[in-house]
């Protein structure tokens, strides 16, 4: 089971200034997404995460709009990958994330992303990548932290740093 360590560090920070770029930045990822991939949304309410979820759909072809998956806890939408769409802010026991059958949405020809999935991010046991989201200096600027969980995304490394070079604020910009 891969838990998540405090001491890691995010391999690249991204910004973004309008929910559009925030959507572009999205849409960049879906490059580097395999079918079974899961990817754990974080960050407090408004940070983006649906936003960012949004722009994933538009990337992947998802005609359907997406919006926050609030009385289902999850979404099912059909693209080039199908897009599992959790949203586990209510789950407060273990039970309830059982109750969930995330083994049998993470699939091999799925995506799942998952907002606020830091909760239940210690039964993720194929690694995942890990998105933080924050507010910026202004009302339309976000931060993003990208942290990658297992050898699974450790991997991709190189090339998820390099995919979102053009928002990246590293190296004191
Ligand atoms: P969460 O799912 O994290 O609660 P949402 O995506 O639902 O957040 O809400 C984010 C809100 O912030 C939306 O109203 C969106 O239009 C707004 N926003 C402003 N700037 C940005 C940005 N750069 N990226 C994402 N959302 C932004
Ligand atoms: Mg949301």
């Amino acid at each position: 089971m891969v838990k998540e360590d405090a001491s890691l560090k995010p391999v690249v920070t991204a910004k973004t200034s309008s929910v559009e770029e925030t959507h572009n930045l999205a849409a960049l990822l879906v490059e580097i997404f395999r079918p079974g991939d899961v990817v754990v949304l974080s960050g407090d309410l408004g940070a983006g995460k649906t936003s960012f979820t949004q722009g994933l759909g538009l990337a992947m072809g998802i005609e359907t709009p997406i919006t926050s998956p609030t009385f289902t806890l999850a979404n099912r939408y059909e693209g080039k990958l199908v897009l599992n769409h959790l949203d586990v802010y209510r789950l407060d026991r273990f039970q309830e994330v059982e109750e969930l059958g995330l083994s049998e949405l993470i699939d091999s020809n799925s995506l799942t992303v998952i907002e606020w999935g830091d909760v239940i991010s210690s039964v993720l046991s194929e690694g995942f990548l890990e998105i933080r989201l924050r507010l910026g200096e202004n009302q339309d600027s976000r931060v993003l932290d990208f942290i990658l969980i297992g050898q699974r995304w450790v991997e991709r490394e190189i090339e998820l740093v390099s995919l979102v070079s053009s928002f990246s604020i590293e190296n004191g910009e």
